[in-house]
């Protein structure tokens, strides 16, 4: 069905118009995807013909998520290969010899027809409740007249002669045959007035020649596909297998916008989610897996993914899901791995320095994994972790004095606990659960009567990892400063 007989070449070949769209890197993911699973090739093109969107920063930001996915590409820019430039601006001369060579065999033709024109046609059309698109009016000059026009510099674009009848069939491999009837489509431009290529030229010509054995892309494009397919013909080519993937949807039903949440992949990278978690989340957006399992590493996908398997009914991008996949990946990562990539979020906090210090490092390595468990997005370390960094603690007395004891009744319990810890040589986690548990019988109190007091004290918080191994962490001296500040703070009440 997926005509993984001929050797598999794939392209993700975005418009650097803006950051990277979380969409897109799902473009990009099922190419990739598809490439590995098939010992194929992937290809990263960069279309840069619409220069009235380009924008500059792009280029930059499409690779470095993509690096940053693990989306590696075997060809494309910075890496090269034997087909390249791979940035369509760079290929000008390719494009203006394919639109010749179409003007030529009488499929294209030069079109003088000036933007106030095309306006006012559109308008009047509009108007009179008609389709808008281009009359034709230059597609059959006689040739002498656009010898003569072309002499005279007059600005111009190229244009395909579009078959006035019949039909275009698209062979879509998740969708099976979509008509398209030609009377309604329009003599679309393949060379703009500028000598840059339109998309529909520039990526039928490029998919040929880079020899794209398989178009995987978002189904925004399947309204182009038939002139892609005319082209093709026109040229004499053979046509790449289509594979149009299903729509992206917010959860609300409408497309997914800035008003749900981020929508560009460094927005994501900068909330503190895993590239792991986004490539799986990801990959569920339109596939499914054999055996159902939704949480999935990138081998794993690789070796059951497969085209059959994508659907086309519109894939609803959850936010809480995605949480809930980052939270797993997360505890899924070795303790020091994780602790290593929250210092990133650590330092834009304030609370590590850049670079940090090899024992900074090694206290990240002792604090972080403490929080593993509760961690959902990276980003979430700082305020989870504060108190481990910095020594200035907001003592809160009603945090600090637990319900049914009185202030005075709390501070005695924190004095006594600083007494004993004060004498406590080792401070191991064990020692401590020892001697502060022997503290609770001697006081006749609950466990949460002395605890919280001491957990507060230490951490101005009522919410932390287990109290002796908090404690541990954070060493006798601070933990000691920290119960004498909170005692006097009481004390001031
Ligand atoms: N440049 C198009 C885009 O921005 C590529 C569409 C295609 O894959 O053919 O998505």
């Amino acid at each position: 069905m997926s005509g993984v007989d001929k050797s598999v070449r794939v392209r993700f070949a975005p418009s650097p118009t803006g950051y990277l769209h979380i969409g897109s890197a799902r473009t990009a993911l099922f190419n990739v995807l598809f490439a590995r699973a098939n010992n194929g090739t992937f290809i990263l093109r960069i279309e840069d013909t619409d220069r009235n969107r380009y924008v500059e920063e792009s280029m930059e930001d499409i690779k470095e998520s993509l690096s940053w996915l693990g989306l590696m590409w075997d060809e494309g820019p910075g890496v090269g290969g034997d087909v390249g430039p791979y940035i369509q601006s760079e290929r000008l001369d390719i494009y203006k010899e394919h639109a010749d060579r179409l003007v030529e065999t009488g499929h294209a033709y030069y079109c003088f027809c000036t933007p106030d024109r095309l306006d006012e046609l559109r308008k009047a059309q509009a108007a009179a409740g008609e389709p808008t698109g281009y009359d034709r009016r230059c597609r059959d000059l006689p040739e002498e007249e656009v010898r003569r026009l072309l002499d005279e510099g007059v600005p111009s674009v190229i244009r395909f002669k579009m078959p006035l009848e019949g039909a275009t069939i698209v062979e879509d491999v998740l969708r099976g045959k979509i008509r398209f009837e030609n009377r309604l489509l329009d003599d679309f431009v393949l060379m703009k007035s500028d000598g840059y290529p339109t998309y529909q030229l520039a990526s039928v010509v490029d998919d040929h020649l880079m020899k794209i054995s398989h178009v995987i892309r978002g189904d925004e494009w399947i309204n182009s596909s038939p002139k892609h397919v005319l082209l093709y013909k026109a040229f004499g080519w053979e046509a790449p297998v289509m594979a149009h993937l299903p729509v992206i949807l917010s959860q609300s039903g409408g497309k997914l916008s800035k008003r749900h949440g981020a929508t560009q992949l460094r927005e994501f990278r900068e909330k503190g989610y895993l590239p792991e978690a986004l490539v799986n989340f990801l990959a569920l957006l339109g596939w499914t897996s054999p055996d159902g399992e939704e949480v999935l590493d990138f081998d794993q996908m690789v070796s059951s993914f497969s085209l059959e398997r994508v659907g086309t009914s519109p894939a609803v991008f959850s936010y809480d899901k995605l949480d809930w996949l980052n939270g797993v990946h997360i505890r899924r990562l070795d303790p020091d791995e994780f602790s290593d990539r929250c210092i990133p979020f650590l330092q834009r906090d304030g609370l590590v320095s850049n670079p940090a210090t090899s024992e900074e490092v090694a206290y990240v390595r002792k604090v972080a994994p403490l929080l593993q468990e509760r961690v959902k997005l990276l980003s979430d370390i700082s305020d989870m972790s504060g108190y481990f960094f910095t020594d200035e603690i907001t003592h809160d007395p009603s945090l600090l004095v637990p319900r049914k004891m009185s202030k005075e009744e709390t501070a005695s319990v924190l004095r006594k606990s600083l007494e004993v810890l004060e004498g406590l040589d080792d401070f191991s986690e064990s020692a401590l659960e020892t001697m502060l548990r022997s503290l609770v019988d001697s006081l006749g109190l609950g466990t949460r009567q002395v605890f919280m007091p001491i957990r507060v004290a230490v951490t101005g918080s009522t919410a932390t990892p287990g109290l002796f191994e908090t404690l541990h962490v954070i060493g006798k001296e601070r933990v000691l400063e920290r119960i004498r500040k909170a005692i006097q703070v009481l004390q001031e009440q």
